[in-house]
């Protein structure tokens, strides 16, 4: 073995201080819009009644610390990339790009989980400049299928043995920093420009369902830069403490005192200017999500019947 220079950097070190500090930064998940927890959020609650119900303009810093501070999506699915056939990995696509793959299935991409040779199809997820509701533009992830259906098949053993990827099952994956650089994936990865080949696999079946489970997504709702105490409601919850109120119509950006790499980034709620026009975007009948002075929910061909859903 090479004997190691003591002044050498060792990045193992760094590696390892970067995951630990990493997991006392991690994100609370929310007790309420998490199905396996059903738990009330008191952070939800707050976000409701003293933003949302206010009806603050547009700008206003409790809306834009509103927005960094509400349950935030992510989409992960079991996936195989098409340069490491063998290798299924859980595959975090966000909110947008994962929501879109699941509007597409309903429709026409009835192929995508098939693991045969001639029958399914790889996707191809590219990160990408959007623009936003609201002029600029943020980073997000456009999803398309690969024509040709795939001329190669997902080895039965690597699909029958992904992840299993109940609420639960995943969450605690998340906690105890499971989710690694073997088995897992973060979109958010992808360079601008980048884009990546992948095949979906098929519902896992390890599950508490077994071999009934037809899912092969799983939602995950996580507050990020909020404490457990304020999730739970054991700790006050202002949002006037925690932004500069002295001009309250500065465009103020909560995201510059988060920590480089914990900041979200910019999502809309759903992709809604993707959805087709008669399915319901998934925030819909929200309260956490619903905001009637919103640019993208006043554009949102539900918004009357999510605002009637909410009050009824
Ligand atoms: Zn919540």
């Amino acid at each position: 073995m090479e004997k190691r220079n003591p002044w050498d950097i060792d990045e193992d070190v760094i590696k390892k201080q970067e995951q630990e500090n990493k997991g006392s930064m991690t994100s609370v998940f929310c007790p309420k819009m998490n199905v396996s927890i059903g738990r009330p959020c008191k952070m939800c609650d707050y976000l409701l009644i003293n933003v949302y119900n206010k009806r603050y303009p547009d700008n206003h810093p409790a809306k834009n610390w509103a927005k960094d501070k509400k349950a935030k999506l992510n989409i992960f699915f079991n996936a195989v990339f098409s340069d490491a056939r063998n290798v299924p990995i859980i595959l975090n696509l966000k909110n947008e790009a994962g929501n879109f793959i699941l509007e597409k299935s309903r429709e026409d991409w009835k192929d995508i989980l098939n693991p045969y040779a001639g029958k399914g199809r790889e996707l191809t997820v590219k990160k990408v400049q959007k623009s936003g509701s609201k002029g600029g533009s943020y980073l997000s992830y456009s999803i398309s299928p690969v024509l040709e259906k795939a001329d190669w098949e997902v080895p039965e053993e690597v699909w029958k043995n992904a992840y299993n990827l109940d609420q639960d099952v995943l969450i605690n994956m998340i906690k105890t920093n499971s989710l690694t650089e073997e088995n897992y994936y973060d979109v958010a990865k992808l360079k601008e420009g980048e884009t990546k080949k992948f095949r979906l696999l098929p519902s896992w079946q390890n599950g508490v369902n077994g071999s009934n489970n037809r899912k092969f997504a799983q939602f995950i709702w996580r507050h990020w830069g909020v404490t457990e105490g304020q999730v739970e409601g054991t700790e006050p919850i202002s949002w006037s403490d925690e932004v500069d109120t002295d001009d309250p119509l500065q465009n103020y950006n909560p995201n510059n005192d988060i920590p480089f790499g914990m900041a979200p980034e910019k999502e809309p709620v759903a992709s809604k200017a993707e959805s087709s026009e008669n399915k319901k975007p998934e925030c819909f009948g929200k309260e956490a999500f619903f905001d009637s002075e919103d640019a993208i929910c006043k554009t949102c061909s539900f918004f009357k019947m999510c605002a009637r859903a909410i009050a009824s």
